[in-house]
């Protein structure tokens, strides 16, 4: 077993999940099995009860887990690594179980601290996810010299004592700032991180540096002589302009792959990157283009809805066509602006939320579409804006809402799931991960699939009401996909529309660059013909 261990160093947001991913994906396609796995210093045990503000999308995986984007990351880079619980680690998590441990005498006799506790528990966190792997890619969240980083530090430097230096990788990621005064990039704050981790005991092996462009040879040399690297392992991770998907590629041209494998004594392998090559040039080279309005709350955020963005450009890849996102934050939405809001727009998307505002923006919105044939992919609260709308404007329900905004409405549509009801505590305790949906044939979501069943991760508390289906069912809305186990509606959908579909789960979780989500690929399809 291999181990890389991915850090940062200077500033945040360099993106050192999608490095880490780009990684695990040269290395998947080279013929091993790779897995990765996120480390982040925060206290919460996970960021399922995080704002949107300070954290970005929550990622679900298969078996609940409520996660940090960046394992979306990590499945849309990968093809065979499975993703749960063991692959996100936080800080909270970590405590929680010393602590809980201590209580139940675990330590007996013993003072219980930060060396050697916490970093063993570190370790065994990452050992717990190595399973029947050849490489574990961990990716340790925040900056070098954050307080909050030290513990993990402090455990991936004895990682390497335990298991042998021939068999861990350090990766540092920094930034190489591009002074426009004196028009010129400097290497000094990336000398400095080098020498903070140093200072910890770990001397890195590769340097992958973010820039504006390609760095010289002379900046290379320079970085390779100061941080105690080969010239070979100074790596220039420029900034993208197509798609984060051609980065695998633009650092193996740099030749990744082999000083990876060379620094790790694995068998070198070039690796086959054809059918990921081809995907992205479905992308790049792609005729045709269609504007899709993301209307929600978080629009300002750039990583709130972060697979959702992503899948529209897989849907994109699969009908080779460029998909323009327009963001629209339904706050501002009225009746008397909505058409022109939309004017330009092919389809448009009402993602999962939270909560009372921008609600009614979104019911405007949905009307809007509904009444002009546009295409409309309703996701989780998105299909619960569906349901309202219709029960207000179609079924003449007028104070017809979810009991999440209005507790006290007379027709509640949407309400609580009768195993939330009983529920005090907040972390965790969604309806959450992958449950099985019947899709009934002849219906759009069926086309889309072309499958009886399916499996679709979840995240939400409520849903639709069954008291209310036949009304609806009288007035073209067809429920087209049901958990049978509890008799729950995934996915309602209207029968004399182009396209309008929503549903209670988020597909947007499964879908990669190579694997496009099929609701993604037919909703784009839609709207490349609205
Ligand atoms: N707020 C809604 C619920 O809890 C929808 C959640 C979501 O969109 N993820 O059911």
């Amino acid at each position: 077993m291999k181990y890389i261990f991915i850090t940062g160093g200077v500033c945040s947001s360099l993106g050192k999940g999608v490095a880490a991913a780009s990684i695990a994906c040269l290395l998947e396609n080279s013929g091993l099995k790779v897995t990765l796995q996120k480390i982040d210093p925060y206290l919460n045990i996970d960021p399922g009860t995080m704002s949107p503000y300070q954290h970005g999308e929550v990622y679900v995986t298969d078996d609940g887990a409520e996660t940090d984007l960046d394992l979306g990351n990590y499945e849309r880079f990968t093809k065979n690594a499975k993703f749960s619980k063991v692959n996100s680690v936080t800080t909270g998590q970590i405590y929680d179980t010393v602590i809980k441990r201590e209580r139940k005498g675990g330590y007996l006799g013993k003072t219980v601290q930060i060396i050697p506790h916490i970093t063993d528990e570190i370790k065994s966190r990452i050992k717990a996810a190595s399973m029947d792997y050849d490489i574990q890619i961990v990716e340790i969240g925040g900056t070098v010299g954050d307080i909050e980083s030290v513990p993990f530090l402090e455990a991936i430097r004895q990682f390497s004592r335990d298991v042998g230096r021939e068999n861990v990788l350090y990766i540092h990621l920094t930034l190489i700032p591009y002074l426009g005064a004196a028009k010129e990039s400097k290497t000094k704050p990336t000398q400095h991180s080098v020498k903070e981790l140093m200072q910890i005991g770990i001397s890195p092996d590769i340097l992958m540096c973010r820039s504006a462009d390609l760095m010289t040879d002379e900046m290379r040399d320079k970085l390779a002589l100061f941080c105690n690297v080969e010239k070979e392992a100074v790596f220039s991770a420029i900034d993208i302009d197509t798609t984060i998907y051609e980065i695998p590629l633009l650092y193996e041209r740099q030749g990744m792959s082999k000083i990876i494998e060379r620094k790790l004594g694995l068998k070198p392998q070039t690796p086959n990157l054809s059918s990921w090559k081809k995907q992205i040039e479905k992308y790049t080279s792609a005729k045709k283009e269609c504007t899709i309005a993301v209307a929600g709350k978080y629009i300002a955020l750039q990583d709130a809805y972060k697979s959702i963005y992503e899948a529209l450009i897989h849907g994109g890849i699969d009908n080779k066509c460029k998909v323009n996102v327009v963001k629209i934050d339904t706050e501002q939405v009225t009746n008397q602006n909505v058409s022109s809001i939309f004017k330009n727009v092919d389809g448009i998307l009402v993602p999962g939320g939270f909560g009372e505002r921008g609600f009614d923006g979104k019911i405007t919105t949905a009307r809007y579409a509904r009444e002009n044939g546009i295409p409309y992919f309703g996701i989780c609260l998105g299909l619960h804006v569906m349901a309202v709308e219709i029960a207000r404007n179609v079924l003449g329900y007028t104070d017809a809402n979810t009991t999440e905004i209005d507790p006290q409405s007379a027709y509640p549509v949407i309400s609580l799931l009768e195993e939330q009801r009983k529920i005090t505590k907040m972390g965790g305790t969604m309806r959450l991960g992958a449950y099985k949906a019947k899709l009934l044939s002849g219906t759009k979501i069926y086309q889309a699939y072309k499958s009886k069943e399916i499996s679709e991760r979840h995240r939400h508390r409520y849903e639709f009401s069954n008291d209310y289906k036949k009304d609806y069912e009288d007035n073209g809305v067809i429920f087209s996909a049901i958990n049978i186990e509890n008799d729950l509606i995934e996915a309602m959908e209207l029968k004399d529309h182009p396209w309008f579909v929503a549903v209670q789960y988020h597909p947007e979780f499964k879908s990669k660059p190579t694997a496009p989500a099929p609701l993604f690929a037919a909703f784009i399809k839609a709207s490349m013909q609205a």
